[in-house]
Protein backbone atom coordinates (compact mmCIF):
# COMPACT_ATOMS: atom_id res chain seq x y z
CA UNK A 1 0.00 0.00 0.00
CA UNK A 2 1.59 3.32 -1.15
CA UNK A 3 1.78 6.00 2.37
CA UNK A 4 4.42 8.17 0.55
CA UNK A 5 3.77 11.77 0.15
CA UNK A 6 4.73 13.41 -2.74
CA UNK A 7 6.52 16.79 -3.17
CA UNK A 8 7.94 18.12 -6.42
CA UNK A 9 6.61 15.06 -8.46
CA UNK A 10 8.76 12.73 -6.31
CA UNK A 11 7.23 10.41 -3.96
CA UNK A 12 8.79 10.39 -0.25
CA UNK A 13 8.63 9.10 3.29
CA UNK A 14 7.77 11.34 5.98
CA UNK A 15 10.90 12.36 8.23
CA UNK A 16 8.54 12.66 11.09
CA UNK A 17 6.78 10.43 13.72
CA UNK A 18 4.26 7.46 12.62
CA UNK A 19 0.59 7.10 12.86
CA UNK A 20 -1.42 3.94 12.25
CA UNK A 21 -4.53 3.89 9.91
CA UNK A 22 -7.41 1.45 11.16
CA UNK A 23 -10.27 -0.37 8.73
CA UNK A 24 -12.95 0.50 10.92
CA UNK A 25 -14.54 -2.24 10.23
CA UNK A 26 -12.71 -4.66 11.92
CA UNK A 27 -10.30 -1.77 13.69
CA UNK A 28 -7.30 -3.76 12.37
CA UNK A 29 -4.24 -1.62 10.99
CA UNK A 30 -4.35 -0.95 7.37
CA UNK A 31 -1.15 1.28 7.11
CA UNK A 32 1.75 2.87 8.89
CA UNK A 33 1.87 6.49 7.96
CA UNK A 34 5.23 8.75 8.20
CA UNK A 35 3.50 12.04 8.81
CA UNK A 36 6.14 15.07 6.97
CA UNK A 37 8.89 17.03 8.89
CA UNK A 38 7.82 20.66 9.12
CA UNK A 39 10.75 21.09 7.10
CA UNK A 40 9.34 18.82 3.98
CA UNK A 41 6.17 20.86 4.25
CA UNK A 42 8.43 23.82 3.45
CA UNK A 43 9.91 21.62 0.70
CA UNK A 44 6.15 20.75 -0.46
CA UNK A 45 5.38 24.93 -0.91
CA UNK A 46 8.35 25.87 -1.83
CA UNK A 47 7.72 23.17 -5.05
CA UNK A 48 4.03 24.42 -5.60
CA UNK A 49 5.39 28.39 -5.35
CA UNK A 50 8.16 27.14 -8.07
CA UNK A 51 5.67 25.64 -10.79
CA UNK A 52 3.29 28.70 -10.02
CA UNK A 53 5.66 30.98 -12.44
CA UNK A 54 4.66 28.35 -15.49
CA UNK A 55 1.32 26.80 -14.19
CA UNK A 56 -0.68 30.57 -14.22
CA UNK A 57 0.17 30.92 -17.73
CA UNK A 58 -1.23 27.87 -18.90
CA UNK A 59 -4.02 27.48 -21.80
CA UNK A 60 -7.54 26.63 -20.48
CA UNK A 61 -7.03 24.22 -23.27
CA UNK A 62 -4.06 21.95 -21.38
CA UNK A 63 -5.82 22.06 -18.45
CA UNK A 64 -8.47 20.44 -19.91
CA UNK A 65 -6.26 18.23 -22.12
CA UNK A 66 -4.84 17.54 -18.60
CA UNK A 67 -8.14 16.88 -16.28
CA UNK A 68 -9.54 14.72 -19.44
CA UNK A 69 -6.53 12.31 -18.93
CA UNK A 70 -6.71 11.93 -15.07
CA UNK A 71 -10.59 11.59 -15.37
CA UNK A 72 -9.91 8.29 -17.62
CA UNK A 73 -7.61 7.23 -14.95
CA UNK A 74 -9.54 7.49 -11.88
CA UNK A 75 -12.57 5.62 -14.01
CA UNK A 76 -10.19 3.03 -15.35
CA UNK A 77 -9.10 2.68 -11.90
CA UNK A 78 -12.42 2.94 -9.99
CA UNK A 79 -12.72 -0.46 -8.18
CA UNK A 80 -9.10 -0.09 -6.87
CA UNK A 81 -10.01 3.27 -5.43
CA UNK A 82 -13.60 2.01 -4.36
CA UNK A 83 -11.99 -0.59 -2.19
CA UNK A 84 -9.39 1.51 -0.46
CA UNK A 85 -12.02 4.25 0.58
CA UNK A 86 -13.83 1.39 1.66
CA UNK A 87 -10.85 -0.23 3.31
CA UNK A 88 -10.18 3.06 5.07
CA UNK A 89 -13.62 5.05 5.79
CA UNK A 90 -16.11 2.17 6.20
CA UNK A 91 -18.85 2.83 3.55
CA UNK A 92 -20.23 0.29 1.67
CA UNK A 93 -18.00 -0.78 -1.54
CA UNK A 94 -21.32 0.49 -3.36
CA UNK A 95 -21.13 3.40 -1.72
CA UNK A 96 -17.61 4.48 -2.39
CA UNK A 97 -17.48 3.28 -6.18
CA UNK A 98 -20.56 5.96 -6.53
CA UNK A 99 -18.01 8.46 -4.68
CA UNK A 100 -15.34 7.66 -7.20
CA UNK A 101 -17.61 8.03 -10.39
CA UNK A 102 -19.26 10.87 -8.65
CA UNK A 103 -15.69 12.58 -8.12
CA UNK A 104 -15.03 11.61 -11.84
CA UNK A 105 -17.97 13.66 -13.14
CA UNK A 106 -17.62 16.42 -11.00
CA UNK A 107 -13.92 17.10 -12.70
CA UNK A 108 -15.72 17.13 -15.36
CA UNK A 109 -18.09 19.90 -15.38
CA UNK A 110 -15.50 21.63 -13.16
CA UNK A 111 -13.86 21.67 -16.70
CA UNK A 112 -16.41 23.03 -18.38
CA UNK A 113 -16.31 26.25 -16.89
CA UNK A 114 -14.63 29.33 -18.04
CA UNK A 115 -13.34 32.14 -15.81
CA UNK A 116 -14.48 34.98 -17.02
CA UNK A 117 -13.21 38.48 -18.23
CA UNK A 118 -15.60 41.12 -17.66
CA UNK A 119 -15.33 44.66 -20.01
CA UNK A 120 -16.89 47.15 -18.35
CA UNK A 121 -17.54 51.16 -20.07
CA UNK A 122 -16.39 53.91 -17.42
CA UNK A 123 -18.85 56.65 -17.43
CA UNK A 124 -15.59 58.80 -19.12
CA UNK A 125 -15.07 57.22 -21.74
CA UNK A 126 -12.48 54.56 -20.77
CA UNK A 127 -12.66 51.12 -21.21
CA UNK A 128 -12.00 48.88 -18.59
CA UNK A 129 -11.24 45.17 -18.48
CA UNK A 130 -10.97 42.95 -14.83
CA UNK A 131 -9.37 39.76 -14.76
CA UNK A 132 -9.89 37.07 -12.13
CA UNK A 133 -5.87 36.04 -12.17
CA UNK A 134 -4.70 32.96 -9.91
CA UNK A 135 -3.67 33.42 -6.42
CA UNK A 136 -0.43 31.06 -6.23
CA UNK A 137 -0.03 28.37 -3.79
CA UNK A 138 -3.52 27.07 -1.77
CA UNK A 139 -3.53 24.78 1.52
CA UNK A 140 -6.03 22.30 0.99
CA UNK A 141 -6.75 20.43 4.38
CA UNK A 142 -9.56 17.70 3.83
CA UNK A 143 -11.19 15.64 6.75
CA UNK A 144 -12.42 11.57 6.79
CA UNK A 145 -15.92 11.21 5.73
CA UNK A 146 -15.59 11.38 1.90
CA UNK A 147 -11.85 12.04 1.72
CA UNK A 148 -11.90 11.28 -2.30
CA UNK A 149 -14.77 13.70 -3.34
CA UNK A 150 -14.16 16.50 -1.25
CA UNK A 151 -10.35 16.72 -2.29
CA UNK A 152 -11.75 16.49 -5.56
CA UNK A 153 -13.95 19.48 -4.43
CA UNK A 154 -11.03 21.53 -3.27
CA UNK A 155 -8.08 20.66 -5.98
CA UNK A 156 -9.67 20.81 -9.16
CA UNK A 157 -11.46 24.23 -8.95
CA UNK A 158 -8.19 25.92 -7.71
CA UNK A 159 -6.17 23.92 -10.71
CA UNK A 160 -8.43 25.07 -13.17
CA UNK A 161 -8.20 29.18 -11.84
CA UNK A 162 -4.43 28.22 -12.49
CA UNK A 163 -3.14 27.50 -8.78
CA UNK A 164 -0.73 25.41 -7.02
CA UNK A 165 -1.52 23.09 -4.25
CA UNK A 166 -0.50 21.03 -1.51
CA UNK A 167 -3.13 18.76 0.29
CA UNK A 168 -3.30 17.36 3.45
CA UNK A 169 -5.83 14.69 4.15
CA UNK A 170 -7.29 13.63 7.31
CA UNK A 171 -5.12 10.99 9.31
CA UNK A 172 -8.03 8.61 9.42
CA UNK A 173 -8.21 8.40 5.80
CA UNK A 174 -5.22 9.42 3.93
CA UNK A 175 -4.80 6.34 1.27
CA UNK A 176 -7.42 7.53 -1.48
CA UNK A 177 -6.30 10.54 -1.76
CA UNK A 178 -2.55 9.54 -2.03
CA UNK A 179 -3.54 7.20 -4.54
CA UNK A 180 -6.18 10.49 -6.47
CA UNK A 181 -2.94 12.79 -6.28
CA UNK A 182 -0.55 10.19 -7.74
CA UNK A 183 -2.89 9.81 -10.81
CA UNK A 184 -2.86 13.44 -10.81
CA UNK A 185 0.87 14.06 -10.63
CA UNK A 186 1.05 10.95 -13.94
CA UNK A 187 -0.66 13.92 -16.21
CA UNK A 188 0.52 17.26 -14.24
CA UNK A 189 4.24 19.10 -14.61
CA UNK A 190 6.28 18.10 -11.47
CA UNK A 191 5.07 20.51 -8.54
CA UNK A 192 1.91 21.72 -9.18
CA UNK A 193 0.09 19.35 -7.11
CA UNK A 194 1.60 17.95 -3.90
CA UNK A 195 0.83 16.01 -0.82
CA UNK A 196 2.03 15.92 2.49
CA UNK A 197 0.99 13.58 5.72
CA UNK A 198 -0.13 14.01 9.30
CA UNK A 199 -2.06 15.18 11.60
CA UNK A 200 -3.26 18.43 12.93
CA UNK A 201 0.15 19.80 13.59
CA UNK A 202 1.17 18.88 9.53
CA UNK A 203 -2.32 20.88 8.78
CA UNK A 204 -1.00 23.80 10.87
CA UNK A 205 2.28 24.24 9.60
CA UNK A 206 0.79 24.51 6.26
CA UNK A 207 -2.28 26.51 6.80
CA UNK A 208 0.18 28.78 8.61
CA UNK A 209 3.04 28.99 6.08
CA UNK A 210 3.78 32.76 4.89
CA UNK A 211 3.55 31.41 1.15
CA UNK A 212 0.77 30.08 0.89
CA UNK A 213 -2.11 32.52 -0.35
CA UNK A 214 -5.32 30.85 0.99
CA UNK A 215 -6.41 27.83 2.68
CA UNK A 216 -8.95 25.98 2.13
CA UNK A 217 -10.66 23.93 4.80
CA UNK A 218 -13.13 21.16 5.19
CA UNK A 219 -14.25 20.16 8.72
CA UNK A 220 -15.02 20.79 12.07
CA UNK A 221 -15.89 24.19 12.99
CA UNK A 222 -13.29 24.65 15.98
CA UNK A 223 -10.45 23.72 13.57
CA UNK A 224 -11.78 26.31 10.80
CA UNK A 225 -11.66 28.84 13.71
CA UNK A 226 -7.96 27.59 14.23
CA UNK A 227 -7.13 28.10 10.80
CA UNK A 228 -9.12 31.59 10.47
CA UNK A 229 -7.13 32.82 13.21
CA UNK A 230 -3.83 31.97 12.07
CA UNK A 231 -4.59 33.40 8.59
CA UNK A 232 -4.43 37.13 10.15
CA UNK A 233 -0.19 37.82 10.49
CA UNK A 234 -0.37 37.49 6.58
CA UNK A 235 -3.72 38.25 5.65
CA UNK A 236 -4.31 34.95 3.78
CA UNK A 237 -7.84 34.18 2.49
CA UNK A 238 -9.82 30.61 4.01
CA UNK A 239 -12.47 29.00 2.60
CA UNK A 240 -14.29 26.90 5.31
CA UNK A 241 -16.78 23.98 4.70
CA UNK A 242 -17.62 23.64 8.84
CA UNK A 243 -20.09 21.23 10.04
CA UNK A 244 -24.01 22.00 10.06
CA UNK A 245 -26.87 21.36 11.85
CA UNK A 246 -29.06 20.91 9.26
CA UNK A 247 -33.22 20.55 9.60
CA UNK A 248 -35.46 18.70 7.59
CA UNK A 249 -38.87 20.38 8.32
CA UNK A 250 -42.58 18.19 6.90
CA UNK A 251 -45.57 19.73 6.49
CA UNK A 252 -49.06 17.76 6.96
CA UNK A 253 -49.48 17.17 3.06
CA UNK A 254 -46.69 15.17 1.97
CA UNK A 255 -47.26 11.54 0.72
CA UNK A 256 -45.57 9.64 3.25
CA UNK A 257 -44.29 6.94 1.23
CA UNK A 258 -43.00 8.97 -1.02
CA UNK A 259 -40.62 11.03 1.09
CA UNK A 260 -39.67 8.59 3.31
CA UNK A 261 -36.80 6.64 1.82
CA UNK A 262 -35.63 10.36 0.40
CA UNK A 263 -35.65 11.71 4.36
CA UNK A 264 -33.62 7.98 5.48
CA UNK A 265 -31.54 8.29 2.50
CA UNK A 266 -30.11 11.71 3.54
CA UNK A 267 -30.41 11.50 7.15
CA UNK A 268 -28.17 7.90 6.77
CA UNK A 269 -26.16 8.73 3.81
CA UNK A 270 -22.58 7.69 4.75
CA UNK A 271 -24.07 6.57 8.01
CA UNK A 272 -25.38 10.40 8.85
CA UNK A 273 -21.17 11.13 8.69
CA UNK A 274 -21.97 13.71 5.50
CA UNK A 275 -21.83 17.55 6.90
CA UNK A 276 -25.19 18.28 4.62
CA UNK A 277 -27.39 15.36 5.83
CA UNK A 278 -30.49 16.14 7.22
CA UNK A 279 -29.55 15.72 11.02
CA UNK A 280 -32.86 16.75 12.98
CA UNK A 281 -36.36 16.26 11.52
CA UNK A 282 -39.12 18.11 12.18
CA UNK A 283 -42.31 16.63 11.48
CA UNK A 284 -45.95 17.93 11.61
CA UNK A 285 -48.46 16.27 14.40
CA UNK A 286 -50.67 14.86 11.10
CA UNK A 287 -48.32 12.89 9.14
CA UNK A 288 -45.82 12.42 12.79
CA UNK A 289 -46.84 8.16 13.09
CA UNK A 290 -46.98 7.52 9.76
CA UNK A 291 -43.48 8.79 8.92
CA UNK A 292 -42.20 7.74 11.82
CA UNK A 293 -43.23 4.35 11.61
CA UNK A 294 -42.16 4.11 7.75
CA UNK A 295 -38.59 5.42 8.82
CA UNK A 296 -38.48 2.94 11.52
CA UNK A 297 -38.64 -0.02 9.04
CA UNK A 298 -36.37 1.23 6.91
CA UNK A 299 -34.10 1.72 9.29
CA UNK A 300 -34.47 -2.05 10.46
CA UNK A 301 -33.95 -3.50 7.06
CA UNK A 302 -30.20 -2.56 6.99
CA UNK A 303 -28.21 -4.96 6.65
CA UNK A 304 -24.94 -3.60 9.42
CA UNK A 305 -21.71 -4.84 8.77
CA UNK A 306 -18.02 -4.51 6.99
CA UNK A 307 -18.31 -2.33 3.96
CA UNK A 308 -16.99 -4.63 1.92
CA UNK A 309 -19.13 -7.54 2.36
CA UNK A 310 -20.95 -7.24 -0.64
CA UNK A 311 -24.43 -8.11 1.35
CA UNK A 312 -23.50 -4.75 3.39
CA UNK A 313 -25.69 -1.78 3.16
CA UNK A 314 -24.37 0.02 6.16
CA UNK A 315 -21.04 0.13 7.37
CA UNK A 316 -19.39 0.87 10.41
CA UNK A 317 -18.87 4.83 11.82
CA UNK A 318 -15.51 6.15 10.98
CA UNK A 319 -13.47 6.48 13.99
CA UNK A 320 -13.49 5.45 17.50
CA UNK A 321 -13.77 9.10 18.97
CA UNK A 322 -16.92 9.56 16.50
CA UNK A 323 -18.64 6.16 17.75
CA UNK A 324 -18.09 7.38 21.19
CA UNK A 325 -19.62 10.73 20.40
CA UNK A 326 -22.85 9.26 18.56
CA UNK A 327 -22.86 6.40 21.47
CA UNK A 328 -23.10 9.05 23.90
CA UNK A 329 -25.40 11.31 22.52
CA UNK A 330 -27.92 8.76 22.26
CA UNK A 331 -27.51 7.58 25.62
CA UNK A 332 -28.21 11.17 26.51
CA UNK A 333 -31.59 11.58 24.72
CA UNK A 334 -32.52 8.67 26.32
CA UNK A 335 -31.93 9.30 29.48
CA UNK A 336 -33.80 12.25 29.00
CA UNK A 337 -36.94 10.84 28.23
CA UNK A 338 -35.86 10.15 24.12
CA UNK A 339 -37.25 7.11 23.12
CA UNK A 340 -35.44 4.71 20.56
CA UNK A 341 -38.06 3.19 18.15
CA UNK A 342 -35.32 1.15 16.22
CA UNK A 343 -33.76 -2.22 16.31
CA UNK A 344 -30.55 -1.97 18.54
CA UNK A 345 -27.61 -2.96 18.04
CA UNK A 346 -25.74 -6.02 18.87
CA UNK A 347 -22.25 -5.23 20.43
CA UNK A 348 -19.45 -6.53 18.53
CA UNK A 349 -15.77 -7.23 19.32
CA UNK A 350 -14.34 -5.47 17.37
CA UNK A 351 -15.24 -2.57 14.42
CA UNK A 352 -17.44 0.69 14.98
CA UNK A 353 -21.11 -0.17 14.48
CA UNK A 354 -24.22 1.82 15.45
CA UNK A 355 -27.17 0.47 13.61
CA UNK A 356 -29.09 3.55 12.08
CA UNK A 357 -31.13 4.51 14.73
CA UNK A 358 -34.34 6.72 15.38
CA UNK A 359 -34.85 8.85 18.68
CA UNK A 360 -38.27 10.36 19.23
CA UNK A 361 -40.08 12.75 22.27
CA UNK A 362 -37.17 14.61 22.07
CA UNK A 363 -37.30 18.67 21.34
CA UNK A 364 -34.87 21.73 21.51
CA UNK A 365 -32.15 22.05 24.75
CA UNK A 366 -31.81 17.84 24.22
CA UNK A 367 -27.91 17.85 23.08
CA UNK A 368 -28.85 15.67 20.28
CA UNK A 369 -31.22 18.28 18.47
CA UNK A 370 -29.05 20.80 19.24
CA UNK A 371 -25.66 19.26 18.48
CA UNK A 372 -24.19 17.83 15.20
CA UNK A 373 -23.95 13.92 15.50
CA UNK A 374 -22.45 13.65 12.78
CA UNK A 375 -23.38 9.60 13.04
CA UNK A 376 -26.04 7.71 12.38
CA UNK A 377 -29.03 8.92 14.42
CA UNK A 378 -31.63 11.25 13.91
CA UNK A 379 -33.66 13.06 16.21
CA UNK A 380 -37.98 13.64 15.15
CA UNK A 381 -39.59 15.81 16.72
CA UNK A 382 -43.54 16.84 16.50
CA UNK A 383 -44.81 20.42 15.69
CA UNK A 384 -48.24 21.50 15.23
CA UNK A 385 -47.59 25.15 14.11
CA UNK A 386 -44.75 25.79 11.57
CA UNK A 387 -43.82 28.72 13.11
CA UNK A 388 -42.53 26.81 15.70
CA UNK A 389 -40.51 24.77 13.13
CA UNK A 390 -39.03 28.23 11.40
CA UNK A 391 -38.11 28.97 14.88
CA UNK A 392 -36.34 25.55 15.77
CA UNK A 393 -34.72 25.68 12.33
CA UNK A 394 -32.65 29.30 12.93
CA UNK A 395 -32.46 29.00 16.55
CA UNK A 396 -28.76 27.95 16.00
CA UNK A 397 -25.29 28.38 15.23
CA UNK A 398 -25.02 26.30 12.18
CA UNK A 399 -26.43 27.59 9.49
CA UNK A 400 -25.46 24.91 6.34
CA UNK A 401 -28.26 23.62 4.80
CA UNK A 402 -32.28 22.60 5.76
CA UNK A 403 -35.11 21.42 3.41
CA UNK A 404 -39.10 21.78 3.68
CA UNK A 405 -41.04 18.65 2.63
CA UNK A 406 -44.94 19.84 1.41
CA UNK A 407 -47.14 19.37 -2.56
CA UNK A 408 -47.22 22.83 -1.51
CA UNK A 409 -44.39 24.68 -3.49
CA UNK A 410 -45.35 28.41 -3.13
CA UNK A 411 -45.10 27.58 0.67
CA UNK A 412 -42.11 25.80 0.71
CA UNK A 413 -40.59 28.53 -1.07
CA UNK A 414 -41.94 30.74 1.38
CA UNK A 415 -41.27 28.68 4.18
CA UNK A 416 -37.03 28.40 2.49
CA UNK A 417 -36.98 32.51 2.31
CA UNK A 418 -37.00 32.24 6.24
CA UNK A 419 -34.34 29.88 6.50
CA UNK A 420 -31.16 30.81 7.44
CA UNK A 421 -29.07 28.97 5.42
CA UNK A 422 -26.77 28.64 2.65
CA UNK A 423 -28.75 26.19 0.54
CA UNK A 424 -32.65 24.96 1.17
CA UNK A 425 -33.45 21.78 -0.54
CA UNK A 426 -37.58 21.57 -1.13
CA UNK A 427 -38.72 17.77 -0.92
CA UNK A 428 -34.98 16.68 -1.59
CA UNK A 429 -32.19 16.72 1.02
CA UNK A 430 -28.04 16.73 0.78
CA UNK A 431 -28.97 16.29 -2.77
CA UNK A 432 -25.69 18.72 -4.38
CA UNK A 433 -25.02 20.02 -7.49
CA UNK A 434 -21.54 20.84 -9.10
CA UNK A 435 -23.21 23.94 -10.76
CA UNK A 436 -24.56 25.53 -7.78
CA UNK A 437 -22.67 27.71 -4.60
CA UNK A 438 -22.62 25.72 -1.45
CA UNK A 439 -21.90 26.87 1.59
CA UNK A 440 -22.73 27.44 4.95
CA UNK A 441 -24.11 30.88 6.57
CA UNK A 442 -22.95 31.15 10.56
CA UNK A 443 -20.45 28.90 12.10
CA UNK A 444 -20.96 26.53 9.41
CA UNK A 445 -18.52 28.44 6.99
CA UNK A 446 -17.23 31.00 4.92
CA UNK A 447 -16.93 31.48 1.26
CA UNK A 448 -19.07 29.55 -1.35
CA UNK A 449 -17.74 26.75 -2.91
CA UNK A 450 -18.57 25.01 -6.47
CA UNK A 451 -20.21 26.62 -9.67
CA UNK A 452 -18.42 29.50 -11.10
CA UNK A 453 -18.43 31.28 -7.40
CA UNK A 454 -16.32 28.02 -6.30
CA UNK A 455 -13.79 29.44 -9.35
CA UNK A 456 -13.69 32.34 -8.28
CA UNK A 457 -12.95 31.66 -4.96
CA UNK A 458 -9.37 30.89 -6.19
CA UNK A 459 -8.81 34.03 -8.09
CA UNK A 460 -7.98 38.31 -7.53
CA UNK A 461 -9.00 40.64 -9.59
CA UNK A 462 -7.11 42.99 -11.26
CA UNK A 463 -8.93 45.78 -13.41
CA UNK A 464 -6.80 47.28 -16.44
CA UNK A 465 -8.33 50.81 -17.44
CA UNK A 466 -7.28 51.44 -20.92
CA UNK A 467 -7.12 55.16 -22.58
CA UNK A 468 -7.13 55.27 -26.54
P1 LIG B 1 -11.38 18.06 11.85
O1 LIG B 1 -11.55 19.53 11.91
O2 LIG B 1 -11.07 17.35 13.10
O3 LIG B 1 -10.23 17.65 10.83
C1 LIG B 1 -10.24 18.08 9.48
C2 LIG B 1 -8.81 18.21 8.98
O4 LIG B 1 -8.16 19.26 9.70
C3 LIG B 1 -7.95 16.97 9.19
O5 LIG B 1 -7.13 16.81 8.03
C4 LIG B 1 -7.10 17.34 10.41
O6 LIG B 1 -5.86 16.67 10.47
C5 LIG B 1 -6.89 18.82 10.17
N1 LIG B 1 -6.56 19.60 11.36
C6 LIG B 1 -6.82 19.31 12.67
N2 LIG B 1 -6.37 20.31 13.47
C7 LIG B 1 -5.82 21.25 12.66
C8 LIG B 1 -5.24 22.55 12.88
N3 LIG B 1 -5.11 23.08 14.09
N4 LIG B 1 -4.81 23.26 11.80
C9 LIG B 1 -4.95 22.78 10.55
N5 LIG B 1 -5.49 21.54 10.28
C10 LIG B 1 -5.94 20.81 11.31
O7 LIG B 1 -12.74 17.53 11.17
P2 LIG B 1 -13.15 16.01 10.89
O8 LIG B 1 -13.50 15.40 12.22
O9 LIG B 1 -12.14 15.37 10.02
O10 LIG B 1 -14.48 16.20 10.03
C11 LIG B 1 -15.77 16.22 10.57
C12 LIG B 1 -16.35 17.61 10.52
O11 LIG B 1 -16.24 18.14 9.18
C13 LIG B 1 -17.84 17.66 10.82
O12 LIG B 1 -18.12 18.74 11.67
C14 LIG B 1 -18.48 17.92 9.46
O13 LIG B 1 -19.72 18.56 9.49
C15 LIG B 1 -17.45 18.73 8.78
N6 LIG B 1 -17.61 18.66 7.33
C16 LIG B 1 -18.07 19.75 6.66
C17 LIG B 1 -18.27 19.70 5.30
C18 LIG B 1 -18.80 20.89 4.55
O14 LIG B 1 -18.70 20.92 3.33
N7 LIG B 1 -19.36 21.88 5.21
C19 LIG B 1 -17.96 18.54 4.60
C20 LIG B 1 -17.47 17.44 5.32
C21 LIG B 1 -17.28 17.52 6.68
Amino acid sequence: MNTNMLINGIQVQGAADTFEVLNPANEQVIATVASASVEQVNQAIQAAAQAFKTWQFISDEEINTIFTKIVADIRHEQSEIARLITLEQGKPLALAQFEVEAGANWIEYILSLNIPVETIDDPSGKTIQVFNRPLGVIASITPWNWPFMIVIWHLFPALKAKNCIVNKPSEYTPLSTIKLIEIMNRHLPQGVCNIVLGQGGVGQALSEHPDVAKVTFTGSTRTGQSILSHSVASLKGVVLELGGNDIGIVLNDVDVNEIAPRIFGSAFLNMGQTCAALKRLYVHEDVYDQLTQKLAELADAQVVGDGLDENTTFGPIQNRMQYQKVKSLIDDAVAQGGEIITQQNQETEKGYYIRPTLVTNVNAGIALVDEEQFGPVLPIVKFSQVEDAIYAANHTSFGLGGSVWSKDLEQAQQISSRLETGTVWINSHSDLSPAAPFGGWKLSGLGYSFGLSGLLLFTKKQAIHITK
